[in-house]
């Protein structure tokens, strides 16, 4: 229990206070040296990175060839550093999920499976130490006073995270609340329960601040943060309105703890604990992909590991003056990019989810929920919930938005199939923008 102490508060007090870069560029050489120095640790302790990498200087590591989850799992002995083979590695992640106890070990080493398709999981590992400097890291950025401070966190997660649970001390409290079981049963424990950090999936943090308003709950919060889910504007509101701050947000995967607020409410890139570099998908929009080299993991090595997600950079640096890349948003995967066809040109125009959003929100202020799925190149079904009875009219404007979109796109609107709204809080994270071909 101590060294585990001693790992988080040392990389709490490192990420807090240890780390003042003035410029971007003196961020940069600073990046440089710690990337270099970890490469030439995984070079001796990865045999498929040392194959992988054979034809390249250290020196030119921003050119690496691009890994991803795929590689990563095919070649998965050769590439962590701990001996885990896959076999072992799943067995434990499929037993935690099924038994919902996830403080098993293999070898002394945990295992998180990551979401994706059946056939398209991927598997992690962490060692001891470096869940400590994880949870040491998070909490620098995340709490809104210091680790020596009172504060009691109550998180909604998919996954018990044993993580943060076992860390509870009488300063730092903190409750996981089970995603798989209905919200409902757990209102009155969270009312018993008083969190002043409120940490859960939009999806869950809109019907709680929903209980607010209603006077279902009462609840005091210091800090509302939105994780797992693409915050979408909609929520974001209704969040906001219910609880009366700003909603924050923690981007992160099991590939790495990527971004989070600052005192704005902008988004920035960890980069103090990661390097994101960017695959732009549309330049002008400034649209990107983020490729991910994590200068502190070690028992399995992030090297320019590339994830489909799409974020979008600010234009405009954030008023709290960080050197961290401010961002946007985050809109959601490349699998949720829509295609429609081209007015004239035997072609696909790719809509970014965020013009879907922008789209149908901007339609109506009635729009309480709403999904739109791509079925096929000519069919979208839009799932909607109004605040009204006249629905009808709702979804007239939505059309007429919709059309307005593909007219300055010069695309074709697919056919619109409506439906009542359906969705409910579980497993699935909720999409509100979802293509559901290949
Ligand atoms: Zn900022």
């Amino acid at each position: 229990m101590l060294k585990r102490l001693l790992h988080v508060v040392a990389q709490y007090l490192k990420t807090k206070y240890g780390r003042r870069f003035r410029t971007r560029k003196e961020l940069e050489r600073w990046q440089e040296q710690k990337v270099e120095k970890h490469v030439t640790w995984v070079l001796a302790h990865s045999p498929f990175y040392q194959e992988w990498l054979k034809d390249y200087s250290i020196k030119d590591w921003r050119q690496f060839p691009i890994i991803n989850k795929q590689i990563m799992m095919d070649q998965f002995l050769q590439f962590n550093t701990v001996g885990v083979t896959k076999e072992e590695a799943f067995s434990l992640a499929f037993q935690s999920e099924e038994t919902r106890d996830f403080s098993g070990k293999t070898q002394g080493i945990s295992v998180g499976l990551s979401s994706g398709t059946s056939g398209n999981r991927g598997l992690f590992l962490v060692r001891d130490e470096e869940s400590w400097q994880w949870v040491g890291a998070m909490l620098a950025k995340v709490l809104p006073n210091s680790i020596f401070g009172k504060c009691r966190i109550a998180l909604f997660l998919r996954a018990n995270n044993n993580l943060y649970t076992s860390l509870t001390s009488n300063r730092i409290h903190f409750q996981f609340f089970d995603l798989l079981t209905p919200l409902k049963e757990h209102v009155s424990k969270i009312q018993e329960y008083q969190p002043t950090i409120l940490v859960a999936p939009p999806s869950v943090l809109r019907m709680l601040a929903k209980m607010q308003m209603e006077q279902k709950v009462n609840l005091h919060l210091q800090k509302v943060i939105s994780v797992a889910e693409v915050l979408d504007p909609l929520d974001e509101q209704l969040i906001s309105k219910g609880f009366g701050q700003i909603v924050h947000q923690i981007y992160q995967c099991t590939e790495g703890f990527l971004a989070t607020t600052c005192s704005h409410g902008t988004l920035h890139l960890n980069e103090d604990l990661v390097v994101i570099q960017k695959k732009y998908l549309d330049r002008q929009k400034r649209k990107f992909s983020p490729i991910i080299t994590d200068f502190c993991r070690t028992s399995q090595p992030i090297i320019r590991y590339g994830l489909d997600d799409i974020l979008t950079e600010r234009a405009e640096p954030c008023p709290c003056g960080s050197v961290y890349t401010a961002i946007e948003q985050i809109e959601g995967r490349c699998d949720d990019l829509f295609y429609f066809p081209h007015r004239t040109e035997q072609q696909n125009v790719t809509i970014y989810p965020d013009f879907i959003r922008r789209a149908v929100i901007s339609a109506d202020s009635r729009i309480e929920e709403y999904r739109v799925l791509q079925l096929a190149d000519d069919e979208l079904v839009i799932q909607l919930k109004v605040s009204d009875s006249n629905k009808l009219e709702v979804q007239q404007l939505i059309e007429e938005s919709m059309k307005a979109l593909c007219d300055q796109l010069e695309c074709i609107l697919p056919k619109i199939r409506w439906s009542e709204y359906e969705w409910q809080t579980g497993a699935k994270k909720l999409r509100r923008v979802e293509r559901m071909y290949g």
